[in-house]
Formats: C-alpha cells, structure tokens, sequence
C-alpha cells in the first residue's frame, strides 16, 4: 500500500495535471512535501496512442513531476460520471493516500469530464470523511474513514479570477518536459496532425498561460487556483502581491 501524501492531484485524463498545476506539484516537492496524482480515465478515447503507451507516458511525466505515487481508474474516458460506484472509487484512493490537500479541476469548462470530475471529486472527498461508508484496500484490510483539510480548484482553463497563484517560475521548464513525456499526444508527427498542435505551438501556449498568470501575482509564471473558502492573514505586513 502507498505511503500517505500530502497533496493529491485529481484530474479526469494523463496530462491534464500536467498542464494544469505541475508546476504546483514541483514547487511542493521542493519544500519537501509528499505529492501523488490520481488520473480517473486511461487515456482510451484519445486519437494518438493506446492506453498502454499513455500509461507508460504517465510514468515517465510522474518521475520528472517528483510524485511519491500515481495511478489510474478506470472510468471510461470521454465519459466520466458522478455515480456512487466512481465515488467509491476515489474514496478509496482517498483513504489510502490520507492527503491534507486535495487538487480539483475548475467546476465548469469546456469537456464534460473535466467539470465531471470536478464533481465527482468533491463528493468523494465528502464521502471519504463518513465513517459509515465501509471500504477495504487492495490486501481486504478495512480503512479509516479520511477527510482532506483543504479542496482546491486548479483553474487555467476557466475563465475566472483566480483566489491565489503558485509561483512555478524555477519549475516552467520541468514542467514543460513532463508534458512532454506524452510522445504519442505531442511529438512532431503526422497522424493526426489536424488534431494535434506541434510541440513549439504546445510551448508557447503553456509558457505564455503561466506568464499571464504569473504577471497577475507579479513572477515569473504561476499557476492559478480557487478555493471556495475565504483567505485568513495573521500578519497584515507579510501578505504578498503588490498594490500599485
Ligand atoms: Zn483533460
């Protein structure tokens, strides 16, 4: 059974964490915190690539990503839902991992499994604090019921002023080559090729997203996040980002 983490990421497909918060995820393994990532779908649907090759892929971006752990479910890719039995799933990924802080997608975007997710991941989170939901792990022992402390919602691709941002300014390179260790999604290639933006468009994209958000916190490149809950100071003469 994995050791327990600090941070888990949860997103709907490999890559997604990638792009999303990353850079987040490098930054809290530099202050020497446990990080993993959960991807809910195995990458099945997608044009380029077999779920295999994607899992492979996955490996090697967790590796350059410093993740203490990783893993897949199995729910069906472009079709990810919010039932009770995917809820389990997760709560039991939840209760092995024990993380304080939980990684979301936004709640609203685009593709239907991202906001799913989104969903579908706060339930779990809620569900896996209930002592009354019986699970088991891997081996068949009984878990301990787990609620994460704090849910955040990494937000890049919704439109929507972030709560804070992460400065990721030392981590915007390894970050890129975590994405980048998706060959199949992203390599200079022809099948597909309508579908798939090359890798110096993927670049400038990712780099020029970071740096709008980085400019909003005054860095480098940052990655934004919301959290529903409002902010607490202690101290009025350290809070960061400059006024005028
Ligand atoms: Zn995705």
């Amino acid at each position: 059974m994995p050791q327990a983490v600090d941070v888990l990421a949860i997103a709907a497909h490999r890559d997604d964490v990638e792009q999303t918060c990353g850079g987040t995820l490098l930054r809290m393994r530099a202050r020497g915190a446990r990080t993993a990532i959960l991807d809910l779908t195995q990458g099945e649907a997608g044009t380029r690539g077999s779920a295999a090759e994607r899992a492979a892929e996955a490996a090697a971006a967790a590796e350059i990503l410093g993740v203490a752990h990783r893993e897949a479910l199995d729910l069906p890719d472009g079709n990810v839902e919010n039932t009770y039995e995917n809820r389990v799933k997760i709560v039991r990924v939840l209760r092995a991992l024990r993380p304080r802080v939980v990684i979301l997608p936004y709640w609203t975007g685009r593709h239907p499994d991202h906001y799913r997710s989104s969903t579908l991941g706060y339930e779990a989170c809620f569900l896996s604090g209930l002592a009354r939901l019986a699970t088991t792990d891997d081996t068949g022992s009984a878990q301990q019921p787990h609620r994460p402390f704090k849910i955040l919602y990494a937000s890049l691709y919704a439109d929507v002023r972030p709560s804070f941002v992460v400065d990721i300014t030392p981590y915007i390179e390894q970050r890129h080559r975590a994405l980048m260790a998706y060959t199949s999604q992203y390599a200079e290639q022809a099948a597909g090729s309508g579908l798939f933006v090359p890798e110096q468009e993927i670049r400038d994209r990712t780099f020029a997203e970071a740096r709008h958000y980085g400019l909003l916190a005054g860095v480098g490149y940052g990655e934004p996040f919301v959290q529903k809950e409002i902010g607490l100071v202690d101290d009025l003469l350290q809070i960061p980002v400059q006024s005028i």
